[in-house]
C-alpha cells in the first residue's frame, strides 16, 4: 500500500509541471477540449474536437483561468490536415475588445503567444458570434419602430431560425420593394453575423425609417445554421448536405422553409433584391476576401450589382477585390435555384463573402469594421436607383 502511494507521489511530483488551468467551457460553440497544462512555459495545449464525418473545419470559443501572468502565455493545438487553421484567431478579457494574434506556425499546428494581462482570457477562432450575443444584440433595439413582425421559422422541435420583417406603417402596401437578407448558412463564419449586425442597428435607428422604409420592407433571417451554431461545426460541407448545396433537391428542412418563405413573399412584394451573407472561413482564401457573386447569371443583373456597389463605395473605405458569376459546379448551390427562377422584378441576387480577419491589404480587420460594412450596405440603398 505504501509502495503505491510513493509510486502515485512521483508521479505527482514529475507530472506537477503539468498543473491545471481552469477551462471555462460554459460557452456556445465551445468545440474544444483541454489537453494539459504546462505551467514551466505557461502553455496550454487544447484538442479541437470534430466531427469529422460532419464538419470541413470548426470553430472555437473558451476560456482559461489559473495560468502564469508573469510570461508569455502560449496556445498551442494541432490541426488535422483538411481543416482550415486560423491565421488570426483572437483574445479578449470582456468580449467587447478584441485582440488579433497571428500564428506563428505555418503547418499544421496553430501556435500563438501573448503576455496575458487579466486573471481569465478569452481565446477563439475569430471574433466569435453566437445565438446569445443575437439575442442580446436583438432584445436591446426589440423596441424600434420599424420592426413591424419578429417571428421564428421552426424547422425542428428545439431550433428555430429568427425572422424580421422591418419596414414603415405602410409596410403590407402590395407592390412594395421587398429586399430578402439572409446570412450565416455556414456557422463557423461568425464575422458574417457582425455585418449582419450592423445592418440591423442601421434598420432599427430612427435615421434609416425617414429615408429608406417608404420604399422599402425587408425579410431577414440573421442566423441560418443555428444547430451548428450552437454545436461549434462549421456547418461547411456538413451532411447529410451543406445547407448552402442544398438548394436546388432540398432535403434540409432550413432550406425548405426559407425557398417557401421567399416564394410566398415574393408573389406579395414587388420582389426586388435577394442576399446570402457568408464570410469566407477561418483563415481562408485571402486572394477572395470580400468578393460578391452573382446569383443570377445575367448580365443586366451584374450591371445592377456594380452600380450597387458603386452607392456602397461613396460612403465605405471598403472595396471587395473582385465580382464573380454563381461557380459552376457546385450542383444545388444557393446560385442554382436562383438561376432556374424568374422573378420579374429581380435586380439582382448575390451571395457575399465578407472575408475573414484581413483585407485587401492583409490589415486585420476590426469588429467595429464588420459593422461598417453591414450600415454602409443598407445606406447604399439610399443612393441606389
Ligand atoms: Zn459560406
Amino acid at each position: 500500500m505504501r509502495k503505491i502511494f510513493l509510486i502515485i507521489l512521483f508521479f505527482l511530483t514529475v507530472n506537477s509541471s503539468f498543473s491545471q488551468v481552469t477551462f471555462i467551457k460554459n460557452l456556445e460553440n465551445q468545440n474544444v477540449a483541454q489537453e494539459k497544462y504546462d505551467s514551466l512555459t505557461n502553455t496550454v495545449y487544447f484538442l479541437p474536437y470534430a466531427d469529422s464525418l460532419n464538419t470541413y473545419s470548426l470553430w472555437f470559443n473558451f476560456g482559461v483561468a489559473g495560468f502564469r501572468k508573469d510570461t508569455l502565455l502560449t496556445f498551442v493545438s494541432n490541426f488535422k490536415q483538411r481543416f482550415f487553421k486560423p491565421n488570426f484567431p483572437v483574445y479578449t478579457y470582456d468580449h467587447k475588445k478584441y485582440f488579433s494574434v497571428k500564428s506563428l506556425d505555418y503547418g499544421k499546428k496553430l501556435r500563438v503567444q501573448f503576455l496575458p494581462e487579466r486573471d481569465t482570457v478569452y481565446f477563439s477562432t475569430g471574433f466569435p458570434y453566437s445565438y446569445s450575443d443575437y439575442e442580446n444584440f436583438f432584445n436591446a433595439h426589440s423596441d424600434s419602430e420599424n420592426i413591424r413582425e419578429k417571428a421564428f421559422l421552426e424547422y425542428s422541435d428545439t431550433l428555430k431560425m429568427p425572422y424580421l420583417t422591418i419596414g414603415d406603417k405602410r409596410y403590407f402596401k402590395r407592390g412594395k420593394k421587398l429586399i430578402w437578407i439572409i446570412c450565416r448558412q455556414h456557422a463557423f463564419e461568425s464575422v458574417a453575423n457582425y455585418v449582419m449586425q450592423g445592418m440591423l442597428e442601421y434598420l432599427f435607428s430612427k435615421e434609416c425609417a425617414k429615408k429608406l422604409l417608404r420604399k422599402y420592407t425587408f425579410k431577414i433571417v440573421p442566423m441560418v445554421d443555428i444547430r451548428n451554431v450552437v454545436l461549434g461545426q462549421s456547418g461547411r460541407m456538413g451532411l447529410p448536405v451543406d445547407l448552402n448545396r442544398d438548394w436546388d433537391k432540398t432535403i434540409r428542412p432550413e432550406i425548405k422553409i426559407l425557398k417557401n418563405e421567399i416564394t410566398k413573399t415574393a408573389n406579395y412584394y414587388r420582389y426586388y433584391m435577394f442576399w446570402d451573407i457568408h464570410g469566407t472561413f477561418p483563415g481562408g482564401d485571402i486572394q477572395r476576401n470580400f468578393s460578391y457573386f452573382s446569383l443570377a447569371d445575367i448580365d443586366k443583373k451584374r450591371k445592377n450589382i456594380h452600380k450597387y456597389w458603386d452607392c456602397f463605395f461613396d460612403f465605405a473605405k471598403f472595396v471587395p477585390t473582385e465580382i464573380s458569376d454563381f461557380q459552376k459546379g457546385y450542383d444545388g448551390l444557393t446560385a442554382d435555384w436562383w438561376n432556374h427562377l424568374t422573378f420579374p422584378n429581380l435586380e439582382f441576387s448575390t451571395t457575399l463573402e465578407t472575408d475573414w480577419n484581413v483585407n485587401h491589404k492583409f490589415d486585420v480587420y476590426t469588429v467595429e469594421d464588420y459593422y461598417e460594412i453591414g450600415r454602409n450596405m443598407i445606406r447604399a440603398l439610399e443612393k441606389y436607383r
